[in-house]
């Protein structure tokens, strides 16, 4: 039985989980379910019984515990973390046509979520972590000084050099929207993500750190009047019932959702945190393979870990994947494709502002391995034994 059972994979995709798949997965979602399954279904009986469905006291309550995990004064609970990119720009005042500085390396609803706001993203760099080359967006800044928006991405669970953004902020007098789908509960230094951006996007989705069961997403800020305005965006634009000031969206976060993230998602993602930390750590000490390099971390970040990303030759990185799949072992690209070289962008004004060699080399080299809160030590031990034992080149 179950053998036609589907799950995504880490891009979303839904795969058939035959009996000759692998075993040791980039996201467990059936632990997790057991995990949390008694939590979740409470959450969803108190929903039921409250009969309220839509923006009540749960998402009201997920988001103040939520804001107050991040350590800023508000959240305000969306759909998805598309929309909360869209919201975050709009908010902050995005006008149609206006220049968004951003990366290449990233999901596309990075960029698509600039799109939809109104913006025309401009590209640069990343530097060897794969995260945005803040010196670079420094260069383009001054080559452009009508720039007024920055969406800075915390890619692979990694946190950007924060002091460094907040210079930048300030002396470009920036709108910040700081991209923390994969990074909550990273830290740049002492400083969390999030804390620089004016305001910042979260994405529920169910590969990140903190998921729902399905989409969900949030934006955070210490603005009032910023949080005002996104909770107007996300619900038609209405800033009270059928009183509409601007043009919204439908980007609401459920009660059900809210209920579970507030109950059974969130009071774990400590302790999810520090798990996937212990894994990495396993991780870069114990994987010797010389043809196997580790993509460098930012030197101020303290990961959240959302992926484990290493580096293989090109020519041998299908071979390397196809090898850990014989063994069982579930892997990822993060990612195979430049957003620039996306044929979606063909139709937009999109700029690119410098050379991208580092995302390139990355999109070309890059293997996430399994990273997430349910692998057991001997599994740990068991991606170790296995990529160390690849021969790669040699084979
Ligand atoms: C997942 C993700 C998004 C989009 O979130 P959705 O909830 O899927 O819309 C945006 N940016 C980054 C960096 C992401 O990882």
């Amino acid at each position: 039985m179950n053998r036609l059972r589907s799950k995504l994979d880490q891009d979303g995709r839904e795969q058939a989980d035959t009996a000759s798949g692998p075993t040791i997965l980039m996201n467990d979602f059936r632990r997790l379910w057991f995990d949390t399954r008694e939590e979740i279904l409470t959450a969803v009986d108190e929903v039921g019984q409250s009969g309220w469905f839509i923006l009540g006291a749960r998402v009201e309550e997920f988001e103040y515990s939520l804001a107050r995990f991040v350590g800023r004064r508000f959240a305000v609970g969306c759909a998805n973390g598309l929309d909360a990119i869209e919201i975050s720009l709009r908010a902050l005042g995005l006008e149609p046509g206006d220049r968004v500085l951003t990366t290449p390396l990233s999901a596309f609803a990075t960029t698509l979520g600039i799109l939809r706001a109104g913006g025309s993203p401009a590209f640069v760099d990343t530097d060897e972590s794969g995260l945005l080359d803040l010196d670079l967006v420094e260069t383009a800044l001054r080559d452009d000084p009508s720039i007024k928006f920055l969406v800075p991405v915390h890619l692979f669970g990694h946190a950007i050099d924060l002091s460094k953004l907040l210079h930048l902020k300030r002396q470009f007098d920036l709108r910040v929207v700081e991209d923390c789908c994969q990074a909550i509960g990273a830290r740049s230094g002492d400083s969390p993500v999030g804390s620089v951006g004016d305001v910042s996007a979260l994405s529920f989705y169910p590969t990140k750190n903190l998921a729902a069961l399905g989409d969900g997403g949030a934006v955070f800020t210490d603005d009032s009047a910023l949080c005002k305005r996104a909770r107007a965006l996300r619900d038609y634009g209405q800033t009270s019932k059928y009183l509409h000031e601007e043009l919204g969206l439908n980007s609401r976060l459920d009660e059900v959702h809210g209920a579970i993230m507030a109950r059974a998602f969130l009071p774990k993602l400590a302790a999810w945190t520090a798990r996937r930390a212990a894994v990495a750590a396993r991780y870069r000490s114990e994987i010797t393979n010389p043809q196997i390099g580790l993509v460098a971390i930012p030197p101020t970040s303290v990961s959240a870990w959302h992926l484990f990303p290493v580096r293989v030759s090109p020519v041998y990185r299908h071979n390397f994947q196809q090898h850990l799949m014989k063994h069982g072992i579930a892997s990822g690209i993060h990612y195979p494709k430049l957003i620039t070289d996306q044929s979606a962008l063909r139709k937009t004004d999109f700029r690119t502002m410098s050379e991208l060699h580092h995302a390139r080399s990355l999109s070309e080299q890059e293997v996430s391995l399994p990273i997430h809160p349910y692998l057991t030590e001997e599994e740990v031990s068991k991606v170790t034994h296995v990529v160390n034992q690849w021969t790669g080149a040699l084979a």
